[in-house]
């Protein structure tokens, strides 16, 4: 069977996957997009290289972006989605009936066409009449957005290339400009295994901009280290407090699993004081 090999960013580590089948290949204005068919995982979207989406297990990670924060909104009613093409993110958001707009901020179209395409139960709720897609780097949308924002998420690719102006300390204290005094913002941070230098700069940079910061992990099969970390930022609420119960349908998150899914406190001053032994 012909194989796949995804090249993992920042270590020197290779993964390799079945191709049962290519279904889809093609260039971007903005990066390689394929698609292919995994007797495993289903279809599963790579972006420039990068393993981004599986059929199988996408759900692990959409709900336990999206969730978390949005349980420790008591109302949230506006929020910001920044890359997410495949809308699996807006799809789990506007789960929550609290929800009245999403703007849903991708810089690449063609990544929404081929979810819509490829990804039906992925991308199937882009068009409820909550959302509202702009087709521009989350970056310069964040700067212009207003200040009433309950929270913002990005689902975006790894911290390199374009993707790279979502992590910086900049875009944090845009962010922070637009979110009410009890919003929240989360975005991935990569593995607490693999990339725990990452996770601990994500960390501090936060914090020099939001006065309450924290970091959750999840384990997720697609993703190099597999122990996958978020990182959560707020104006004044934990989030580790749930502000509601969850009453949504999931296939992973619940209130126990967010109960459980910070990181311990010991292990963070670890990790903050460089002292992590791996
Ligand atoms: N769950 C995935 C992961 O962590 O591997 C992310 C999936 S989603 C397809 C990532 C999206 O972020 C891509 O479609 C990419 O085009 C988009 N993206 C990257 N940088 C962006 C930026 N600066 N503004 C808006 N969208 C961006």
């Amino acid at each position: 069977m012909m194989k796949f090999f995804e090249i993992a960013p920042f270590v020197h580590i290779q993964y390799a996957y079945d191709i049962e089948k290519i279904l889809y290949k093609s260039r971007s204005e903005f990066q390689d997009i394929l698609v292919f068919e995994n007797p495993y995982f289903g279809k599963i979207l790579v972006l420039d290289g990068i393993v981004q989406l599986t059929e199988r297990d996408e759900f692990f990670y959409h709900e336990m972006l999206a969730h978390v924060v949005l349980y420790a909104h008591p109302n949230p009613k506006k929020v910001v989605v920044i890359g997410g093409g495949d809308g699996g993110t807006v799809r789990e958001v506007l789960k929550h009936d609290t929800i009245e707009k999403v703007y849903f901020v991708e810089i690449d179209e063609e990544v929404i066409k081929t979810s819509r395409q490829f990804f039906p139960q992925v991308a199937c709720s882009i068009d409820d009449r909550r959302v509202e897609i702009k087709c521009m780097d989350g970056a310069e949308f964040i700067k212009e957005c207003g200040h009433d924002i309950d929270a913002v998420i990005v689902d975006s690719t790894d911290p390199i290339g374009f993707a790279k102006s979502l992590f910086t300390e900049e875009f944090f204290r845009s962010i922070s400009n637009c979110l009410k005094d009890d919003g929240f913002f989360v975005t991935h941070s990569e593995s607490l295994l693999l990339h725990k230098e990452i996770v601990r700069e994500t960390q501090e940079v936060l914090g020099q901009v939001f006065p309450v910061v924290d970091c959750y992990a999840t384990p997720i099969a697609t993703y190099p280290g597999n122990w996958w970390t978020f990182a959560v930022g707020s104006k004044s609420l934990n989030p580790r407090e749930m502000k509601r119960k969850c009453e949504i349908e999931t296939r992973y998150y619940d209130d126990e699993i967010h109960s459980h899914v910070f990181v311990p406190e010991g292990l963070y001053k670890k990790l903050m004081s460089g002292k992590l032994k791996w």
